[in-house]
């Protein structure tokens, strides 16, 4: 597929809503979104926290607009929506924010197109780049890489860790593996550690020891590599973590 239709248009769904974005003029609001439904000769509006990249923006918003949309929703108070809302559903949380997110990854990465895009693309920062430009979902790369590993056949891990501590972890359904879990420090031999220790992160996905990552008790015949991304802006370091057995090889 490569008619160039992916990304969808937000303004425009909003337009229809007749829903106004407006960004705070508080810095740190306390929410990174949050939804004003409509009232009497007001329409509904979506508030958002400043200084937010693009991609992130735009699941701000389609979160929203699932908060706006979903049926169970209206009539209940889904107040402010923080970082850790938006990312409800890789590491439990409150069901009505993991259907926002639900909503919100459909709405801008519909799962039968973006299984066919991510088809083919092995785990690692620089193809999700290629997934999140602007020009194919035009998402954040947590987005796009969180998305990626629901629909990836391949064995891979999402961790996202901040100042050196594991916040949350996406597996794929074929990923077996026991690997640290929320709360638990990232792996002292791990990139991840190294990239929190200041070494830059790698896009591509670099060897590693399997014993980096994976709590296993013996050695099995498993490659291991490692994708990290850097956002400084959030303190965070997020590794994809890929598993290949020794039958991917034949
Ligand atoms: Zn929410």
């Amino acid at each position: 597929m490569s008619d160039g239709a992916r990304a969808c248009d937000l303004d425009g769904i909003l337009a229809g809503d007749d829903i106004e974005v407006v960004e705070s003029e508080v810095r740190e609001p306390g929410y990174t979104a949050c939804l004003v439904r409509p009232v009497p000769d007001l329409p509904a509006g979506i508030m958002l926290a400043p200084d937010q990249s693009r991609g992130r923006r735009r699941f701000s918003v389609a979160h929203e607009l699932g908060h706006y949309h979903i049926p169970t929703h209206q009539g209940i108070a889904t107040g402010w929506c923080g970082d850790a809302d938006m990312t409800a559903g890789a590491h439990g949380g409150n069901v009505r924010e993991q259907e926002a997110n639900d909503f919100a990854a459909e709405l801008l990465m519909p799962r039968h197109l973006f299984s066919q895009d991510a088809r083919g693309r092995d785990p690692n920062f620089r193809e999700i780049g290629e997934l999140a430009q602007r020009d194919m979902y035009d998402v954040s790369r947590t987005a796009a890489a969180l998305r990626y590993v629901e629909v990836t056949q391949s064995a891979c891990s999402l961790v996202c860790a901040r100042d050196g501590i594991i916040e949350w972890v996406a597996k794929s359904k074929d990923f077996v593996y026991r690997i640290p879990w929320r709360g638990d420090p990232v792996p002292a031999e791990s990139h991840a550690r190294a990239v929190f220790n200041g070494e830059e992160a790698s896009e591509e996905a670099e060897p590693l020891d399997p014993y980096a990552w994976l709590e296993i008790e013996q050695r099995q015949p498993v490659e291991l590599f490692e994708s990290t991304l850097a956002i400084p802006r959030q303190s965070q370091v997020l590794s994809l973590v890929w598993v290949v057995s020794e039958g991917d090889w034949v």
